[in-house]
């Protein structure tokens, strides 16, 4: 018997729509994102995951005049282009082990289900929006933590992973890059894609952060602690070259935002004008080559919260200035 939320409405149906010739950006204006923190994800109080960040980055966005549309929920068989069947089934029927529950770090409930699913179809449909019109926007996701057989860190599946890989198996793309900016380091999709030759990973992380053990990504960026922003947008410097260099067919970009100085769990001590200039550099590098580009949100744990939601924002609001 099927579980309602697979039967919910919008539940993420593609179109396969196969390229005949190359991606060039269109006007796209001020893009349409995708949300889905109307699903609860059913913390207990005193949970220090900052959920409210959500709406909040949505309200900011509402008011500022975005498009912003209800995530499609994520089907079961694309996740399993990527994630171990026992995996997802026991996910998805809360029955994984206790130990497998709290590396995940939520307590399971039919809310977090719904939240996970939106989150992956939020990053699919904005891939979708990417190859269509050159940009795409997700207000979930980024779940860079999660590995094929479980999830870490505040990630259940790896939306990033399952996007690139739904994209290669209809032959829409054949290669794909993942710049990940989050202060921790990408550790599932560097994983997953390790000995990939068609997908490159690239993190740029603080070194002394979460995950203690870390993998290997193509390319490794380690920061010390108390980076400034001079420092991190010379090592974006480093990178962004090489990201072009691969020539991928698409970018996926992990936009977190806890390198920010009062981020709770970040270490580094980057300015909200350090992050939008990183935005800039990043988003002005896959707009001027023509490169689909799409955003993911990833981790922010600045206090109070208002710092987290306006640097997320920013993300945004920069991508309407250079994709417009
Ligand atoms: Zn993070």
């Amino acid at each position: 018997m099927r579980p309602q939320f697979f039967s919910w409405p919008f539940e993420y149906q593609h179109v396969c729509a196969r390229r005949s010739a190359p991606i060039r950006l269109l006007s796209v204006g001020k893009p349409a994102i995708y949300y889905c923190d109307v699903h609860a994800l059913d913390l207990p109080a005193g949970h220090r995951f900052p959920s409210g960040k959500y709406q909040l980055t949505r309200e900011r966005l509402a008011a500022d005049g975005f498009s912003l549309q209800l995530a499609p929920l994520a089907s079961i068989d694309l996740i399993k282009l990527i994630h171990t069947c026992g995996y997802v089934d026991s996910f998805l029927s809360g029955t994984l082990s206790p130990a497998a529950v709290r590396r995940i770090g939520f307590p399971w409930s039919e809310g977090l289900v719904r939240r996970t699913l939106g989150s992956l179809g939020g990053t699919l449909a904005a891939a979708e929006d990417a190859l269509r019109c050159g940009l795409g926007a997700n207000l979930a996701g980024g779940t860079h933590h999660a590995f094929a057989d479980s999830g870490s860190g505040y990630c259940v599946f790896n939306d990033l992973a399952v996007a690139i890989q739904w994209l290669r198996r209809d032959g829409r793309i054949r290669r794909a890059a993942i710049l990940d900016l989050d202060v921790h380091q990408g550790d599932g999709t560097a994983h997953i894609f390790s000995g990939d030759h068609d997908v490159l990973t690239v993190s740029v992380h603080c070194r002394s952060n979460f995950p203690l053990r870390k993998q290997e990504s193509h390319i490794d960026v380690e920061l010390p602690d108390r980076t400034r922003d001079d420092e991190y947008l010379a090592a974006l410097d480093f990178v962004l070259p090489q990201v072009l260099a691969f020539g991928p067919d698409i970018i996926l970009y992990q936009s977190g935002v806890d390198a920010l100085e009062s981020d709770c769990l970040g270490h580094l001590a980057l300015t909200h004008r350090g992050l939008a200039e990183r935005d800039r550099r990043v988003m002005h590098a896959a707009r001027s080559h023509d490169i689909p580009f799409v955003i993911t949100l990833g981790g922010g744990y600045s206090r109070p919260l208002e710092l987290t939601a306006e640097a997320h924002a920013n993300v945004y609001r920069t991508a309407a200035e250079v994709f417009q």
